[in-house]
């Protein structure tokens, strides 16, 4: 695999590499993938002290969504509340807040116990409100809150550190250093870790399931967690069709005119979501311009926009860092958390970019699935409800007029293209994928998706082809990172 752009987190882990599988393995609980779902499954696991479990991860652990996420452990997800009361009712929406709360005090727990350094900060999280209509949705969270009994605060504008109409704070969240938090819960776990193992196939056998890798290794265990942001078992199994990619971008600024505390975001776009980092020599991240993957913004211009508002809004200057991700979000909000039907097989997805407490609450249910234990959270959570509601059937509707318009999409013939910069071009009535590295050196692919065929586009914020239809990408090289796209693009 060739160099990845890393996040500010991911350049300042501890960089511990693990062996390739290079035999059959027979364990208890295989978990396939690396971030913090994976990582928390083992976590939870590994605790009963009665399993031999595997982890393995197709690239490097947390070089996928998690090593890029902003690291804000709260249960304030957006605006949620209000409208999980109005579509799915009161008792849902309290266990839905009970369970993230938990999690919330869960992960600080584990940082304490454990011992590790990764500069937990206990802050508010805040949402707050650039306009009037944001301020009504702020009355509208407000009333939620107080009918499901979650403590806040209302911050009137004059106490907020820049200029908004007012925000809602939730004390006793959290911000943290996230690889150097899943570095320090790796140090002590009794798990086998693989790296650059990469899993092809799972199929339930008699007495569980089987998982081959792509280097035709077995791995048989009694249970199989795919714990791989998108749910990887059978070769086609819809869950394209439950779950939306959506994706945000992040810049950290060294200079900034705001005081650095608490953790803050609006909820219309465009979103301004804001924390700090490191208490010793204070930076400003920020993130938001986020947008479902089908829409064909300019990556470079989204990032602009970012940093120009957080430069007009909080006075920040002198970005060193800048990164995109994406996430799944699922129709109803809620994410897809549990066993698959029949098969020792469990998934959990769909976190809608408030995966690090979403990640906990899946540890716990996955391991309670495990053990034969009831969850109270389970049925909340559960992946097989929700089918082929009116939402569902519009988006999928919807994506079909996307399939199409990549298909007819026109690419420029030919283009310069400087060191560090990749395009797709049309040559000799086919397109091609280009990239040419720092040194001049130029891979070429085929910028076709591997998943359903539709033609890629090039990010040149993270120098991978992304897939506008489901949300599959791939490295420059072609190899493929994250999606329902499983095999590498064609090399050239
Ligand atoms: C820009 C951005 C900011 C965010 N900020 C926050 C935040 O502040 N707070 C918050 O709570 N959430 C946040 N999130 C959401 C959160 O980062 C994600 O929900 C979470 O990281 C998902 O973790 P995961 O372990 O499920 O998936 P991933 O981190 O994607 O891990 C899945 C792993 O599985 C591996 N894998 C996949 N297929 C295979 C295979 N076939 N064989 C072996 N391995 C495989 C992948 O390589 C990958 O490493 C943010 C998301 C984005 C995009």
């Amino acid at each position: 695999m060739k160099k990845q752009v890393l996040s500010y987190w991911l350049k300042d882990s501890q960089k511990k590499t693990y062996p390739r599988l290079e035999k059959n393995l027979n364990v208890d609980i295989l978990i396939v993938g690396g971030g913090i779902t994976g990582i928390l499954c083992a976590y939870q696991l590994a605790k009963q002290n009665k399993y031999r479990i595997a982890l393995v991860e197709k690239n490097r652990l947390y070089h996928s969504t998690t090593g890029f996420t902003t690291g804000k452990v709260t249960v304030q997800h957006d605006d949620i509340y209000h409208q999980l009361i109005k579509n799915k009712g009161e008792t849902i929406a309290r266990a839905y807040y009970k369970a993230n709360s938990e999690a919330v005090q869960g992960l600080k727990k584990i940082v304490e116990e454990e011992n590790i350094d990764c500069d937990w900060v206990d802050t508010k999280a805040i949402l707050y409100a650039f306009s009037e209509e944001e301020a009504k949705r702020l009355q509208r969270e407000q009333n939620a809150y107080d009918t499901l009994g979650i403590p806040y605060e209302w911050l009137d504008k004059e106490t907020l550190p820049f200029q908004t109409l007012g925000g809602l704070a939730i004390p006793d969240q959290g911000v943290f250093h996230i690889v150097r938090f899943l570095d320090g819960i790796l140090n002590n776990l009794n798990v086998d870790i693989y790296e650059k193992t990469k899993i092809i196939k799972t199929n339930p056998t008699e007495k569980g399931a089987v998982a081959e890798t792509a280097d035709h290794y077995k791995i048989s265990a009694k249970h199989i967690v795919l714990a791989t942001h998108y749910p990887i078992y059978k070769r086609f199994n819809f869950y394209f069709t439950k779950i939306k990619p959506t994706c945000s971008y992040v810049a950290i600024a060294h200079e900034f005119a705001i005081k650095p505390e608490n953790a803050y975001i609006n909820l219309i776009d465009p979103v301004l979501s804001i924390r700090f980092l490191d208490s010793a020599d204070p930076k400003l991240m920020v993130a938001g311009f986020g947008h479902d993957v089908k829409n064909y913004y300019s990556y470079l211009d989204q990032i602009h926009k970012l940093k120009a508002m957080a430069t007009e809004r909080l006075g920040a200057k002198d970005f060193t860092e800048e990164w995109y991700n994406q996430d799944y979000e699922s129709m109803d909000m809620v994410p897809l958390i549990g066993k698959i039907t029949d098969a020792p097989l469990y998934l959990a997805t769909g976190f809608r970019k408030w995966g690090i407490t979403s990640a906990f609450v899946a540890s716990l249910i996955i391991k309670d699935l495990i053990e034969g234990i009831n969850n109270q959270y389970a049925y909340l959570y559960d992946p097989n409800r929700n089918k082929n509601t009116f939402k569902t059937v519009c988006y999928n509707f919807a994506m079909l007029s996307t399939v199409i318009k990549t298909k007819l999409l026109t690419v420029p013939k030919s283009i310069k293209i400087n060191p560090g910069n990749g395009r797709i071009i049309q040559h000799k009535g086919s397109k091609i994928g280009l990239y040419i590295d720092q040194n001049g050196k130029t891979y070429s692919v085929k910028p076709i998706c591997t998943h359903l065929g539709c033609t890629l586009r090039f990010n040149n914020v993270t120098k991978t082809y992304e897939c506008p239809c489901h949300g599959s990408r791939f490295n420059y090289d072609g190899t493929s990172l994250d999606g329902p796209a499983v095999r590498n693009l064609t090399q050239l």
